[in-house]
């Protein structure tokens, strides 16, 4: 199954894509991710997105496209995987489904996990992640239980660079302009299924699996 998650920066769909890659044995395709590895790795692509994450706004998106079809032409993702950030623009969508459609493939579903605004800017300005495992926690909903560390992997917990006020607005305005439109898209095609995101994570997760029609795990 090809499966896309949908959301504003904060809404939860790293977290639940995570879950879900558990649930249906699928691996977990995120674009930030794939970016943030590349700076890492200070490669020309890795380079070249800094200057538009740093800002939050959008990597050109011959860059993303590009990046992603890499990503997704290797042997893990021959059956199936999670996207996670990608497509963020019409044009990534339309460009995706036609390299699906060349390669026999199609996108089953989108989930869209809708998330009240005042309720992303608190998500993500109080939002660190494990170095390591980047696992999410928030300095109020779900602190560590050692501040600075990972509950799991004894990480060290960082803030990216991107929640910031300012750049969270940008985030959330470029999703509100750039990104909402793919609903109508996954719309038309019968592949869209809304969930309430703001909702505790089993929760939210429990109304994907069911709305899948997945067996869930006990
Ligand atoms: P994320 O981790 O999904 O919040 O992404 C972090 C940043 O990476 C975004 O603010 C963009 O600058 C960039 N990015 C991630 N995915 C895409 C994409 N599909 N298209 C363009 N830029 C992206």
């Amino acid at each position: 199954m090809y499966i896309i998650m949908l959301g504003a920066p904060g809404a939860g769909k790293g977290t639940q894509a995570d879950i879900l890659s558990q649930e249906m044995n699928l691996p977990h395709i995120a674009s930030g991710d794939l970016f943030r590895q590349a700076l890492e790795e200070r490669t020309g692509v890795g380079l070249l997105a800094k200057s538009y994450m740093d800002k939050g706004e959008l990597v050109p998106d011959e860059v993303a496209i590009k990046m992603i079809l890499e990503r997704i032409n290797q042997p893990d993702c021959a059956a199936g995987c999670l996207f996670d950030g990608f497509p963020r623009t019409l044009h990534q969508a339309e460009v995706l489904d036609k390299a699906f459609r060349e390669q026999g493939k199609t996108i089953d579903k989108a989930i869209y996990i809708e998330v009240p605004n005042g309720e992303l800017v608190k998500r993500l300005s109080g939002r660190w992640l494990c170095r390591t495992c980047q696992i999410p926690y928030h300095i109020i909903n779900s602190p560590p239980k050692t501040p600075g560390k990972c509950d799991k992997c004894d990480g060290e917990l960082y803030q990216r660079s991107d929640d910031k006020e300012k750049t969270i607005k940008e985030r959330l305005s470029i999703f509100f302009t750039q990104t909402i439109p793919i609903l109508d898209y996954y719309k038309k095609q019968n592949k869209l299924i809304k969930v309430n995101g703001n909702l505790g994570i089993q929760e939210v997760a429990r109304a994907i699996i069911s709305a899948l029609k997945v067996p869930m795990s006990p």
